[in-house]
């Protein structure tokens, strides 16, 4: 997060204050003048000519507010404005790619969505990726200036390099700098979990909680971890394979050579046999058997394993805030309640801090698209 500073030389200071600003309105939306200078601690002359700049180039604008309070000059709301600063926002999933134009403010300008059953071929899936961005720039008559792509696997940060993706049988991806070549914009590449952790800490649940740990199941499972409101990263920016964590050693094998990771027991096979459905059940069977369901004591044994992991993440990383994503969004009321219950009960951890919260997320399944779009937006604030 970036904040004000007294910084060493003026433009230096400027050019800070000026991306604490737009990353302010970007994230929380409109506001005054006079509340932006007490959120940001600049006096109100800085913020008169922060706002003036960058009102002279089209990237705020200010308006009387539709509801004005008191009987004098209304105070004009600065309102960053979506089609200065766009990005294209990639979700790939293993069964089909969904992509968003997004701009300043978070909006969602436009969307385009296709399946992956014919075929996941990398080549192709950029193709298709360079095509529709060409196309959704046309319509929306839009000039983006970065690309965030989200993607079920093991992704190294600094380049992009997609190192292992098993769902959609991707090996040694050189998926950043190829798109790079082609779009010829800064492209940025994030594990899926990781970005649903993102999206849920600037625009989610997870808001005000600066420790938190997303989890949710597109088949696999994954986990994204904000600790004092930083993304954790591991050596070379490998982390958050939480569904690999074995917590039954004597389970089913598992994809990646071990018996008994948690995704065996959680994933999204697992969810349709407690449900009666076969294994590989279309996601839209799953949901709405989830939806209809009247005995929930059929995912009991779901839930406990859910919980016994959950409360081993807890008792490692000690989040304030578990936040439950993708699939587990159906699952009913009762099972989160349930799942949150038996995590406190067996997490010292948990209760130390009075007890983890966990709550499904309410990004649902637009969590990593928005996670995608902030991540592109991050060097896009700071150049704008
Ligand atoms: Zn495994």
């Amino acid at each position: 997060m970036t904040g004000p500073t007294s910084g060493t030389r003026p433009d230096e200071i400027r050019r800070h204050n000026r991306t604490a600003l737009l990353r302010r309105l970007h994230v929380d939306g409109p506001s005054t003048r006079a509340s932006l200078a007490t959120e940001l601690g600049l006096n109100r002359s800085t913020i008169k000519a922060l706002v003036d700049g960058l009102a002279e180039a089209g990237v705020v604008a200010e308006r009387v507010p539709a509801l004005r309070s008191g009987a004098g000059r209304p105070s004009l709301l600065v309102l960053p404005q979506p089609h200065a600063a766009v990005v294209i926002a990639i979700d790939v999933r293993v069964e089909h790619v969904a992509m968003g134009f997004v701009g300043l403010g978070g909006e969602i300008l436009g969307r385009d969505s296709w399946n992956l059953h014919r075929t996941r071929d990398p080549g192709e899936v950029i193709t298709h990726i360079v095509e529709s961005a060409r196309l959704m720039a046309d319509d929306l008559d839009a000039t983006p200036l970065g690309v965030g792509i989200s993607v079920p696997g093991v992704v190294r940060r600094s380049d992009g390099h997609v190192h292992e993706a098993p769902n959609l049988h991707w090996t040694g991806v050189s998926l950043g700098k190829r798109l790079e070549a082609v779009l010829k914009l800064p492209v940025q590449v994030g594990n899926d979990a990781e970005l649903g952790a993102l999206a849920e800490h600037v625009r989610g649940a997870a808001r005000q909680s600066s420790d938190m740990v997303y989890i949710s199941a597109d088949v696999g499972v994954g986990g994204g971890v904000i600790l004092s409101g930083q993304p954790l990263r591991g050596s070379g920016g490998y982390v958050g394979e939480l569904g690999h964590m074995v917590v039954n050693p004597r389970g089913l094998r598992c994809y990646c050579g071990c018996d008994g990771c948690w995704e065996t027991e959680v994933g999204e096979p697992a969810l349709c046999r407690a449900l009666g459905l076969p294994d590989d059940a279309p996601r839209g069977a799953v949901v709405a058997t989830l939806r209809a369901l009247d005995d929930p004591s059929l995912l009991d044994e779901f839930a406990g394993w859910l919980a016994l992991g959950l409360a081993n993440i807890v008792n490692v990383l000690g989040p304030e805030l578990v936040v439950l994503g993708d699939l587990y969004t159906a699952l009913p009321a009762s099972v989160v309640d349930s799942v949150s219950a038996a995590v406190q009960r067996r997490s010292l951890v948990s209760r130390a801090v009075g007890g983890t919260q966990v709550v499904t997320s309410p990004l649902g399944r637009d969590a990593k698209l928005v996670g995608a779009a902030e991540l592109a937006f991050e060097p896009v604030l700071d150049a704008l």
